[in-house]
């Protein structure tokens, strides 16, 4: 499946993440109807990652445009007080409009899509609150039934006449796909909880550690954890507006360079739109460190 990925992201004001592929949208900064026009009626289910007003600005108009029949289904940490008070706010505002469905997801909830695929959620160290969950981030996976290792190289007849005789499930076994991950805001890249993660969605809010406060990332911590992982391809997001483009194309590619990962590295830059993210030109490859 190619991943349709279209993102706008800019620190402090408005971030959100669509996968077309899903109708899935991965917080709802401000913007996000306005720049998905048409397309954001295709969203069904919104994953929002905690409640910071740049990453749930955009729900207002899209509920006002869209919701209907309890669609979109928005989904958001279980312990956030303050997306019960939207839900009934929106409810007041806009009594014309349809209305979403609002679930509370605690850590570990598992949320399914069409078909084979699913989003699981998992606790977030964004906002740190003791047992209470007050920020989540998302894996979409997918499941699938495929035959065990042992009966991969037999040939169809043989496999057909297992399949008579000991039944589906014995010859079969479900295997789990972590197609993409998304951090929302995130102190650091924790290598061990994105094993796996075929498409990493990080944020990388500052370039230099230094200047990081704890609660958000820095590119040098992020890209030397990102290298440990297995990754197809690695999408930034969230970076200060303090930053010009060439600026943090500089830095990820110098940075790239001495770590050598072997998958590219696109980014959303501060205020850009960027549309079918995978399809456009990363900002670093693996064999190809003299991009630019
Ligand atoms: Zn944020």
């Amino acid at each position: 499946m190619r991943l349709i990925i279209t993102a706008s992201s800019t620190a402090l004001f408005a971030t959100w993440v669509f996968i077309e592929n899903f109708g899935v949208l991965l917080d709802a900064g401000d913007g996000v109807s306005a720049c998905l026009g048409q397309k954001s009626r295709k969203v069904r289910h919104v994953f929002v990652t905690h409640a910071d007003r740049d990453h749930i600005c955009g729900l207002l108009q899209l509920n006002q445009l869209n919701a209907r029949d309890g669609i979109p289904a928005i989904y958001f940490p279980q312990d956030c007080g303050s997306f019960p008070a939207l839900k009934d706010f929106f409810a007041k505002f806009d009594p014309q409009s349809g209305a979403a469905t609002w679930t509370g997801l605690q850590a570990d909830a598992v949320v399914n899509l069409k078909g084979e695929f699913s989003v699981e959620a998992r606790k977030s160290n964004h906002v740190i609150a003791g047992d209470l969950c007050k920020a989540l981030d998302y894996t979409i996976c997918s499941q699938r039934r495929t035959l065990k290792t042992e009966y991969r190289n037999l040939p169809g007849r043989e496999i057909a006449e297992l399949r008579a005789a000991q039944g589906e499930e014995a010859i079969t076994e479900v295997r789990t796909e972590k197609l993409i991950g998304y951090s929302g805001d995130a102190p650091e890249l924790e290598s061990e909880h994105w094993d796996g993660v075929r498409i990493l969605i990080h944020e990388a809010t500052f370039l230099e550690p230094e200047t990081a406060r704890s609660s958000h990332s820095n590119l040098p911590q992020v890209l030397r954890a990102a290298s440990k992982l297995q990754l197809e391809a690695l999408i930034l997001i969230h970076f200060s507006a303090r930053y010009a483009q060439e600026e943090i194309e500089a830095a990820i590619r110098t940075q790239a360079a001495s770590l050598s990962p072997n998958f590219p590295i696109f980014a959303v830059y501060p205020g850009e739109v960027k549309t079918d993210i995978l399809a456009s030109v990363p900002v670093w490859e693996p064999n190809s460190s003299a991009i630019g």
